[in-house]
């Protein structure tokens, strides 16, 4: 892939996935940057709706809270509004899609605009680090859903649920394993090292 984009309309695609305290904000946030991909984060969204009291927000809580997941329809309203509004579509999907009818969803709505996923990346962290940097962002930056049996069950929701995606972007040779255990400086080199030895 080039860093001006993979597809003859210009498009880019690029997923980033891995349990929850993988470090998929902050490598999201860098590789967006060095791609010139505009971030979307179905996290942030939610959170925002939260902060901002609507009604999806005040039913989004209740789940985030618990470490569920948000309905599919939801989510996929809310990614499908802001694909809509991008021409050509160079995205950086973070946490989406976590469920197998949202990835399925994503490829129908990719290909509406002559598009595609051209690369899902992984960022593999085992879970006793997983749980020491969750507690760790809990006192940090107070997030109602960082205690212990949240992210416990946000784990296991990432194991049932999502880990299952791998297999799907495998299928269509899009997965990319990257260790995500490092300094942030090296694991987004890996990143990008995994990334430019790529061809579509
Ligand atoms: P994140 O910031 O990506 O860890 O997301 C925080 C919480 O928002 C998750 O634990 C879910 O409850 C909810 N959420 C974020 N993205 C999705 C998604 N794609 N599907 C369902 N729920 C989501």
């Amino acid at each position: 892939m080039s860093a001006q984009g993979t597809g003859a309309n210009g498009a880019e695609v690029v997923l980033l996935m891995g349990p929850p305290g993988a470090g998929k904000g902050t490598q999201a946030n860098l590789l967006a940057e060095a791609r010139g991909l505009r971030k979307l984060s179905t996290g942030d969204m939610l959170r925002s709706h939260v902060r901002d009291g609507t009604e999806l927000g005040v039913k989004a809580k209740r789940v985030m809270d618990e470490g569920g997941l948000v309905s599919d329809d939801i989510i996929i309203g809310m990614v499908a509004a802001e694909l809509d509004a991008m021409e050509p579509v160079r995205v950086l999907l973070d946490g989406f899609p976590r469920t197998p009818g949202q990835a399925e969803a994503l490829d129908d709505l990719l290909a509406g605009y002559d598009s595609q996923v051209d690369a899902a990346i992984e960022l593999v962290v085992d879970d006793a680090e997983l749980v020491r940097r969750l507690l760790g962002r809990a006192e940090a930056e107070g997030r109602s859903d960082d205690n212990e049996a949240t992210i416990r069950r946000r784990m296991a929701v990432y194991r049932e649920q999502t880990a299952p995606l791998v297999d799907h972007y495998e299928r269509k040779g899009k997965h990319v394993s990257v260790d995500g255990v490092g300094t942030t400086a090296a694991v987004a080199a890996r990143i990008a090292a995994a990334l430019g030895s790529r061809s579509k």
